[in-house]
């Protein structure tokens, strides 16, 4: 069987391992995370459509890989509620509460009326203090701001390697921030596009 060949985006599952392994042991790791909230945003209003989703998602290939190749999915198809339009809004709607929560919390601390709370919160429920390293020389809310980001990165990992197990492996898109985010920023783009398109053709139909 002829081998496809890889490239070197066919790797960044290894670095979505090394992000939740590097931020155990330094909680600041936790801010290269920013790297997938905006890159896959800025690629999109750059006209470059799904391009993130499709090609340099290292979490989606995290997916696969255990999914498929490890064999840890039992590949039921995905629930009809978890694909539907109301399930993605309504989550990517909490979620965005939830991150807007955590940048408030991280104001607080910025602005003094709140000490650093170093914990880890599982699912946005369950509290795990986190006696970090003493990170010198930082301020606290850059700190606050890291335990915030981890703690949502592994919750989002948690429910899509939960849903990658009793489901399809990349079930976790289906309802996805990102995803949803980037899909609707793309219809928009588009749109803009072909009505600049059918009034540039309204406009020269007009000159002929
Ligand atoms: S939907 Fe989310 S997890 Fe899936 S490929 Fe896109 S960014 Fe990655």
């Amino acid at each position: 069987m002829k081998m496809k060949n890889k490239k070197w985006n066919d790797y960044l599952w290894i670095a979505t391992v090394l992000y939740f392994i590097l931020g155990l042991f330094n909680i600041m790791f936790a801010w290269l995370g920013m790297i997938c909230f905006m890159v896959p945003l800025i690629l999109t209003f750059m006209g470059k459509g799904k391009l993130y989703c499709n090609s340099y998602c290292g979490r989606s290939q995290l997916f696969n890989i255990l999914g498929e190749r490890k064999k840890l999915s039992k590949k039921r198809p995905t629930p009809e509620f978890l694909a539907g339009k109301a399930f993605r809004y309504g989550f990517l709607i909490f979620f965005m509460t939830m991150f807007f929560n955590m940048v408030f919390n991280t104001y607080l601390v910025f602005e003094g009326s709140r000490n650093l709370r170093e914990v880890i919160t599982i699912l946005w429920t369950f509290k795990f203090a986190w006696n970090a390293p003493e990170i010198v020389g930082v301020s606290p809310w850059i700190v606050q701001f890291a335990f915030g980001f981890y703690s949502m990165m592994l919750t989002s990992a948690i429910i899509g390697i939960t849903t990658m197990h009793f489901y399809k492996p990349r079930t976790w898109c289906t309802f996805c921030p990102i995803g949803t985010m980037t899909q609707e920023i793309n219809k928009v783009m588009h749109k803009k596009a072909y009505n600049a398109l059918l009034d540039s053709r309204q406009s020269d139909e007009k000159i002929a």
